[in-house]
């Protein structure tokens, strides 16, 4: 196993240090280090973060291979920083078993480029009618803690309730895609002046506050861990502020999308700007930006969502929603945050990891910890070119857009999954 020196790095803001990289883990810090047979890394000017970790991939195998891989998400993550992803259910068929789970995470294995943790079905087929093994999905190889019908709500407050009831005996989460479905019906944008003028059908904040305010009442009837996926609403987060204030175990994840894009983006009628929950209001994205600070928001999650070329470039009614987001988050984070490194290590990382329970993970580099980490240039700026993207798909919202910020290097594990800023595998 080859060791790796970087020298004169910033770890999470601090000033510079070197870190040896040998046997997996972070062997040595200090100024001055020398290691002969080690690879040089020139570190100056780049901060070293705790491999990032998303809560909200979508890989998309089996069943969309032709959309994106676990490989080639995990490639795409890799160049993101992420050293760990979070896959979720809505793959062909549903990961509601234990043996669907156990593939996608033997396919993580086997690409080794991120830690894949799959996520299980809440319900049968996402079907919302009962509810799925969680037991033995959490019992498999797997292990899973985390389960979601992302793409569809647990709209039947009774299996919420006992969805949370089962998952609290082994400390599990649900993560709710909060969106009441009658509320939502045909729905193509968020409800508001834009939807209006355009003549298309709304998708009313409320719909996702009702649940949400719902979820988090069950959440403390029932004593068990809830997480809000993709909070997009600045009500949302007097519901969240209010849960958090009254002890509810609950967490939220935001998009970067969500903090950067509104819904006046509709009016180009470009389907890459689709998505669920819709893009909202300045307003709304402003909320959600000091949550974020604030903690009310515990977390930048990236809801990335790989569609083929048919299912985006086509009429704004019929196209999918989703947006690719792994390899664009970071340059998100640091354009909407600023160089607050600690901030982006803890709503990126540290907790995250933490939610998901990834060992090894969310740990700032340092003696004795697992080399899991990333190496950002935050003075490089980059324009997006979506056919140099590593994901199979191309529907990123930032094509052509400059951004702050470049991923030099990630580990895995004290090996390079990304060297120079490209792929090493
Ligand atoms: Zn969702």
């Amino acid at each position: 196993m080859t060791a790796y020196l970087i020298k004169s790095v910033s770890v999470v803001g601090a000033a510079p240090t070197d870190l040896l990289i040998h046997d997996g883990v972070v062997a040595e810090a200090g100024v001055g280090l020398t290691a002969p047979d080690a690879t040089v890394i020139d570190g100056t000017g780049l901060i070293a973060l705790p491999g990032l970790v998303d809560l909200h991939t979508h890989l998309r195998e089996p069943g969309r291979e032709d959309a994106e891989t676990v490989e080639s998400g995990s490639r795409a993550a890799a160049l993101g920083g992420y050293t760990a992803v979070c896959a979720m259910a809505n793959t062909s068929p549903v990961a509601d078993t234990a043996g669907v789970v156990e593939q996608v995470w033997r396919l993580g294995r086997e690409a080794g480029l991120v830690d894949v943790q799959p996520i299980g079905a809440v319900t049968v087929g996402l079907a919302g009618g009962q509810l799925a093994e969680l037991g033995a999905m959490a019992d498999s190889a797997a292990r899973v803690r985390i389960f979601s019908d992302d793409g569809h709500c647990v709209a039947d407050p009774k299996l919420m309730r006992r969805a949370l009831e089962y998952v609290k005996a082994f400390d599990g989460v649900i993560a709710q895609h909060a969106e009441e479905p009658r509320l939502t019906e045909g729905a193509q944008m968020h409800e508001g002046e834009v939807s209006t003028r355009l003549g298309l059908t709304g998708w009313p904040a409320v719909a996702e506050e009702a649940i949400i305010a719902r979820d988090v009442l069950l959440a403390e009837h029932v004593g068990s861990r809830l997480h809000i996926c993709h909070v997009s609403t600045a009500g949302s987060v007097e519901v969240l502020r209010h849960a958090k204030a009254r002890g509810v175990k609950v967490t939220a994840e935001v998009t970067p999308h969500h903090l950067l894009l509104t819904d006046s983006k509709a009016e180009t009628y470009d389907p890459v700007y689709k998505v669920n929950p819709p893009l909202r209001t300045a307003t709304d994205v402003a909320a959600l930006r000091a949550a974020l600070a604030e903690g009310v928001i515990d977390i930048i999650a990236t809801d990335h969502a790989p569609h083929a070329v048919e299912d985006k470039e086509c009429e704004w009614a019929y196209a999918r929603p989703g947006m690719l987001g792994l390899e664009t988050a970071l340059s998100i984070a640091l354009d909407v945050l600023g160089p607050q490194w600690d901030l982006i290590a803890e709503r990126m990382s540290r907790t995250p990891a933490r939610i998901a329970g990834l060992d090894g993970h969310g740990v700032d580099p340092a003696p004795g910890v697992p080399a899991n980490l990333t190496l950002v240039d935050p003075a490089a700026r980059r324009t997006i070119e979506p056919a140099e993207l590593a994901s199979r798909s191309r529907n990123t919202p930032y094509a052509r857009m400059t951004l702050p910020g470049r991923i030099v290097a990630t580990f895995l594990r004290g090996e390079p999954t990304v060297l120079d800023g490209k792929a090493v595998k």
